[in-house]
């Protein structure tokens, strides 16, 4: 068994990433992704606990991408160098974005009168990737809500009145960062572009000529008929597909390390074609 969608607390999960390793090594996974939303801090820790306990740890991160269309795009960046100098430039203004966002929302909310300090909110983020899921456990900290999706629903979701918009990278500058730092691009999610079919196979289409290299099917979201309908797509436009469960331990509960909807295994062989694709694309050595 396999994972490769997961987050820790370097970005909005709530396991360290050694805990997170520790998890998924209790739980007899032979390899673990770790994707956090935009930073690569939670990998060094990662690899080492992953080496420790011997299990393979892929460096990735997650992507959130400004598009046109009515639903979320995001991008899983999968063996990207996790110490590349324009990668780390790049993630450090996200993050930036992301924290000047973070202060809007948090004024928003005390101008309603649903008073929270953002330094909590900055205490729970714990330094690195600040998102509205830590503003959500600062609200269920204060007793505003009684629950995390309480507080997307009630406040921070799209539409709701402290909802503000995230800076992100558009789809050729998402797909072109993940392969300037030697990574394969993959398409997180597809189901939440929310796009009929022929739209979403032009929309594919568009990210594979920038340089994606495969699409997730299996994951947390997507039912038995979205799963096979995307590993369809994938092999009619000849991506790689991937899979994996998106967990984010309290932040998202119900959602299982290692498996996606209805206890729907990744298979190994998803590893072995990303690893074969990154051989195929590994820069030849001078000499
Ligand atoms: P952000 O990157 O700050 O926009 O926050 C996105 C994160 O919020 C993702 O990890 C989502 O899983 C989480 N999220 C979005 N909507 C909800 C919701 N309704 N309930 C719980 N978590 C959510
Ligand atoms: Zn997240
Ligand atoms: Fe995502
Ligand atoms: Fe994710």
């Amino acid at each position: 068994m396999i994972d490769l969608h997961t987050h820790s607390t370097a970005s909005d999960g709530t396991l360290s990433p050694e805990a997170l390793v520790d998890l998924a090594a209790d739980k007899g996974l032979t390899a673990l992704a770790l994707t956090d939303h935009d930073t690569v801090a939670g990998i060094p820790p990662a690899l080492a606990r992953g080496a420790v306990r011997g299990i393979h740890v892929v460096p990735g991160m997650e992507l959130g991408v400004r598009w046109d269309g009515a639903g979320q795009m995001h991008v899983l960046g999968y063996y990207i160098r996790h110490d590349d100098s324009h990668l780390g430039e790049r993630l450090d203004w996200l993050r930036a974005r992301r924290r000047e966002r973070a202060t809007r929302i948090v004024a928003k909310l005390n101008r309603l009168g649903v008073e929270i300090p953002f330094g909590r909110v900055e205490e729970i983020t714990g330094g690195e990737s600040i998102g509205r899921p830590h503003v959500a456990r600062a609200l269920l900290e204060a007793g505003h809500v009684a629950s995390v999706s309480e507080a997307f629903d009630r406040y921070l979701s799209r539409g709701r009145p402290a909802f503000e918009e995230k800076e992100q990278l558009n789809p050729k500058e998402a797909v072109g960062l993940v392969k300037s730092s030697g990574g394969a691009a993959v398409l997180a999610h597809p189901g939440t572009l929310k796009l009929p079919t022929a739209q979403l196979s032009r929309c594919i289409e568009e990210l594979k000529a920038y340089g994606l290299a495969g699409l997730e099917t299996i994951w947390s979201g997507h039912n038995r008929a979205q799963v096979e309908s995307y590993s369809a797509l994938a092999r009619r436009l000849g991506l790689l597909t991937t899979g994996g469960s998106d967990f984010h331990g309290e932040n998202k509960p119900g959602i299982e390390l290692g498996t996606g909807r209805n206890n729907v295994e990744v298979p190994d062989s998803v590893l072995a074609a990303l690893q074969n694709h990154r051989r195929r694309n590994a820069p030849a050595h001078a000499g």
